[in-house]
Formats: C-alpha cells, structure tokens, sequence
C-alpha cells in the first residue's frame, strides 16, 4: 500500500530495529508466538556488531568444577555495578542465564568444550566464587569468537520461521500519536530509494550503542545509537548516559579490542619498569579486577610517567608465557588481531594497549519485560520496547561486567518476545497514526538531504569524537566537562551546515552519514550533560573532583531529555530498585567496592 508517491505502507504485529544478538532473540521469539514480524537491518544481519564479541557469555553452569552460583553471578553484577544496577532485573537475568545458555546450546551454537564434553568457560574480571573469595570460571566460550558463534546460529534459526527481514534499510523515526504512544517505524530503502512506514502494534529498539560518538572504540562503524536518537526525538527520556565503559585493553592505535578472556587465560599488564602494576591496585583480582578499576589503573599509571614507548603513552600486556596450544585454541581470534593490527607476535613479545571505548552502560529505560519507560514513576509507553545495548533496563548500572552484555540480549531478547505474546491481542485494530505527525518526520529527512551547506560531515564527525575523546574520558572534572560541551556546542551551526552532494535517495551513503551524524551528536551533547550533571565517582564515572561515591545523594539512575531548541537537557532521577524480584536472593546493601 502507498500513503504518497514516496512512502509504502506496512502492517506487522511486531517491528524489530536491529539484527544483532538482540533483535534476532527478540524475531525469533515473537515469530514463535506467530506474531507478525518485521526485522529492520541497516547491515546484513550477521554483521551486526555482536558478531565482534569474542570472551565469553555469561551463566553460573560450574561446568569447570568450581560450584558455581548463580546467586555468585547475582552478587559479582550488582557489585560490579557499583550499586547502580536494579536488582530485580539483575536477579531475572542471572537466574536466566543458565537456561539461556542451555537453549543456545541446543540451537546449536558451537561452544568450546571440556574434556567431559561440557561447554568449556574461562574466568573473567570481577567474576567471582561465595561473594568475592576466588575467581570463578562463568564465561561460557566460543574460542574466542563467541558473540560470531550466536549471531549466526540465531540467525540461521530465525530462517526457520517466516521473519520478514528489511535488510540495508535505515530507520530514520518513530511515528508516535497524540497521546505519547507509539504507531510505528519511518524507514529508508537504501537500494531502491523508497521511504516506508511500519505500522505496528509494537515496536522493539534493539539498534545496539554509541560508541562511534569516540575517536577511539572497539565498536563497529555502525555504533551511532541511532534507536537512542529516535528515543529524543520522541521526547523521551534516556537514562544513564554518563556510564561509558573503556575496555582496559584495546590495542594501542587502532582500538581493536584483546579479550578480557586474554587475562583470563592468564595473561597479565606491566608498565615501563616492567611491573605487574594490577597488584598495587586490585590485591586480590589484580588484571581480573573490573574493567573500570583496570582502565583507571592504566590511566594513573601513564599520567604518572609510568607509561611504556617513546611516548610513554600505553601499558603492554604479555600472553608470552602461555603454553602456545592454549593460545591457539582458546584465542586464535585475538593473535590474529594482534598481528595485523600491532604487527606483533603475542606468543613472542607483549601487545602495547590502552583503555578504549567498548560499551555504553546507558540507554533507553526499560522495565523487566522490556518496556520502555517514560518517567522517573516507571510508567511505560505503548507500543515500544527496547532491548540489548540500546537499552537500560538496568542490569550494568554504572560498570558492566565482561560476558554480561551477550546475556542481557538473550535474556531480554526473550523477555521481550514473552511479553508480547501477552499484549498484543489476534486481530486487534492498529493504533490510528496521524498523517500530519508521519510528515513532520519525512520532512526532517527531507531537510537534511537537502542542506547544500559548507561543512563536510567526516570533519564534523571526526571534531567530536576528539572532543568526547579529550573531554568526557575515564577521568572526568568540572572544568574539562564544561570545556567539550562548549565545544560541541560550537559545532551545532556546522551540522546545521552540512555539505550533502548527492541529492538522490538511491545509496547515498553521503545522507546517510550525515543522518549517523546527527544522532550522534545529539547522544554525546546527551552524555556530556549527563557526566556534568552526575557530582559523585561511581563505577566507569569518574569524576577528579568529586572522587567518592556518594550514595546519600547519588543512588539514582539519572533520566535525559535534551531540548532540540537550545540544546540544553533535563534532568531528573529515577530510583535504583534494591530488592530483588523474589526472596530467592537477598538484597545486597550498597557497600565499598574493593577487588
Ligand atoms: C569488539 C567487541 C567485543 C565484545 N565482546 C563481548 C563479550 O565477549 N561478551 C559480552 O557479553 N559482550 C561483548 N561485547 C558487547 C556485546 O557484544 C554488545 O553489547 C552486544 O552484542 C550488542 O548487541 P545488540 O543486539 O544490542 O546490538 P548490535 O549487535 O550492535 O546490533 C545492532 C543492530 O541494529 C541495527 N541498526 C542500528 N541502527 C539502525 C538503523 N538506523 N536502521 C536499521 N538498523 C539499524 C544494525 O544493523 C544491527 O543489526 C563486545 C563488544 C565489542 C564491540
């Protein structure tokens, strides 16, 4: 059907934004509950960025005789969190992840084995046996191709049923009606050019994170958060934003990411004096201590002049000492990263590495069954779901632990999927959109691929990820905060100035990036805000002026709107749910965190 000359029209029970681990749990759970499905991609399916996970996925099977927990796994995620993490969820998703894994098993995904044929699992940072006594083995392994392994068996079992994929279409925006709730998707078919609307019953944002808003991630080109942007565009609230997680060990350069599972493996950091410096900071995990522990243990150890090369600038890390059948079998992936990337050999000499942005804790709030939620009071918006790294539902709070993100999307995947057998009712009518508010969103693409302005999007690009970069790093002040919003500021009338010179719909990647642009920098004006507005240190954040925790004021999710006019944001706070769903668990009452 065609709304206008440009725009086809669709009906589908369910529309799925994104392909990855996420989006595909979620397909292939919605199509099992025979609901209409659409799965919106802008890469093929099995280049979405899950495809790069390479440790591990996480679940307490103690298949390595160490008695696992999953209580362990409960205890290890709220802490790692530094508190920030709702309970309840973190409690759904550990008590989850054992069957997740299971279930993944029997789909087929190939995990490493044990000599008893179990699924083979290595430990990982800030994993940890009976509340933090010893390290565990919970990481379940593909090598270390993991998130390559699920992407593609979920991918190969959505083809069993008849999901409906859209691949090399951009979602642009989400159609909401008068009362707030959501209509449907406007998208773009990059091959023939065509605008089409989704409408739907519901909508599920699995469109993954932002870590492109960096100069340096370990995260795919198409890591723009564009789900994240819609969420601001819509008026709604994102949640969090402050939390970046900076992986300790991405090669020095390029940022390509080395393993957590390499330390777990055995591997170890020195500095310029050869010291094992981790023992200093973290006596008990040492290089398996948190990620954010480990990446400001590397920073102070640089800004000190402890840092190795001429420009004494990065830490190395040494898998040298590892029986080298190990390394082949366990870590095939990363020596290969290794050596085209740090033209090194990591059976011979150490890897040069640095702290790099991996992950973004924020994103849109969501409840346990995925909804999205629109107010510091949880009440949620019809017609919209959000899962995997676009979301916060939250169970990383202000830290994620390594493993934990490859389950958030399974688990809450699923969750989704279950939900939406529960709400949307066989043949019930669609929610009624309204044309003028579908127009507003064409126009906008419209008016963006008409600028005809000076500025080249890859300069503006690269401008703010230096600023991010520079400005919004593992250590945060006051004064540095305050310094890149001005200066992301200043870009505001470059973007609006963009120089966009092919003017045709028909794969203009030159549109295209100026439309990643814009979602981009509107999430790092978010983040920067949310950094300034966050006054206390808390896991990933922070801040050199503010260095304690401060759970008196602090023990808050921060919600974001940001105001298109002036960009300024809006802030309030959401409290952190401390009780667990059931009396399975006991809460675990905010405490020091040590490792
Ligand atoms: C190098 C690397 C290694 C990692 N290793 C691990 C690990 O070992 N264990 C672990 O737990 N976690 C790991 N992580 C984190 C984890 O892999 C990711 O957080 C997770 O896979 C994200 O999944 P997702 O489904 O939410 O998003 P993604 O996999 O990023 O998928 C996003 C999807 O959205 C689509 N999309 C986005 N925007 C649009 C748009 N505008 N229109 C249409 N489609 C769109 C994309 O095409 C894609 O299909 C790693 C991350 C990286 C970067």
């Amino acid at each position: 059907m065609k709304i206008s000359e440009n725009i086809i029209h669709h009906q589908y029970d369910v529309v799925v934004l994104g392909a990855g681990g996420a989006g595909l749990r979620a397909t292939l759970g919605m199509c099992h509950a025979n609901l209409k499905t659409a799965c919106i991609t802008k890469v093929f399916p099995t280049r979405s960025h899950t495809v790069a996970a390479q440790g591990g996925i996480g679940a307490a099977l103690g298949n390595m005789n160490d008695h696992d927990d999953w209580r362990y796994h409960f205890y290890d995620t709220i802490k790692g969190s530094d508190w920030l993490g709702d309970q309840d969820a973190i409690e759904y998703m550990c008590k989850n992840a054992i069957s997740a894994v299971v279930e993944l098993e029997h789909m087929g995904v190939p995990f490493s084995r044990t000599e008893s044929g179990h699924i083979y699992q290595r430990p990982f940072g800030g994993h940890t046996l009976e509340f933090g006594k010893q390290m565990a083995h919970r990481a379940c392994a593909a090598a270390d191709r993991t998130g390559h392994a699920i992407l593609h068996t979920l991918y190969q079992q959505c083809m069993q049923y008849n999901a409906e994929f859209f691949i090399e279409y951009i979602a642009l925006d989400l159609v909401m009606n008068d009362d707030g709730e959501c209509c449907g998707l406007l998208a773009w078919n990059l091959e023939d050019g065509h605008l089409h609307f989704f409408q739907a019953h519901l909508v599920v944002i699995a469109s993954g994170g932002f870590g492109r808003i960096y100069q340096s991630c370990t995260s795919a080109h198409t890591c723009t958060g564009d789900g994240n942007a819609m969420i601001l565009r819509a008026g709604l609230p994102l949640q969090d934003m402050e939390f970046i997680q900076f992986h300790p060990t991405g090669i020095y350069g390029s940022g390509c990411l080395i393993t957590e599972g390499a330390r777990g493996e055995g591997g170890y950091l020195t500095n310029s004096s050869g010291e094992r410096f981790m023992e200093r900071y973290a006596p008990n995990a040492k290089d398996l201590a948190s990620r954010d522990v480990v990446s400001r243990a590397m920073t102070i150890e640089i800004m000190e002049g402890r840092g190795v090369g001429p420009q004494r600038d990065h830490i190395l890390l040494h898998l040298e000492h590892i029986n080298a059948n190990t390394l082949h079998e366990r870590l095939p992936g990363i020596m290969e990263t290794a050596r085209i990337f740090a033209g090194v050999d990591a059976s011979k000499e150490p890897i040069p590495v640095l702290p790099t942005v991996h992950y973004n804790m924020g994103g849109i709030p969501t409840n346990i069954q995925a909804e999205v939620i629109k107010s510091e009071k949880k009440d949620t918006v019809k017609g919209l779901m959000a899962i995997g790294e676009a979301a916060c539902v939250s169970v990383h709070g202000a830290n994620r632990l390594g493993t934990n993100s490859l389950l958030d999307i399974i688990v809450f995947g699923r969750s989704a999927a279950l939900r939406a057998k529960e709400i949307i009712k066989k043949n019930e009518p669609y929610r009624s959109f309204n044309l003028e508010k579908l127009s507003q969103r064409v126009e906008r693409f419209e008016s963006i691929k008409s600028q005809n302005g000076t500025h080249h999007v890859s300069h503006i690009r690269s401008k703010m990820q230096k600023i991010m970069q520079q400005y919004c790093s593992v250590f945060r002040t006051e004064e540095t905060l305050q310094k890149g919003l001005e200066l992301l500021l200043v870009l505001k009338d470059e973007i609006n100035d963009l120089k966009i010179n092919d003017k045709s719909n028909i794969w203009n990647t030159d549109l295209l990036e100026a439309l990643e642009l814009h979602n981009m920098y509107e999430l790092a004006v978010v983040t920067i805000n949310s950094a300034l507005y966050r006054k206390e240190s808390r896991g990933a954040h922070a801040r050199d002026d503010h260095k304690n925790r401060d759970d008196e004021n602090w023990l808050h999710h921060s919600l974001a709107t940001l105001n298109f006019k002036d960009l300024t944001v809006d802030f309030k706070k959401r409290p952190v749910q401390l009780e667990p769903l059931t009396d399975a668990v006991q809460s675990i009452a905010p405490k020091e965190r040590v490792y």
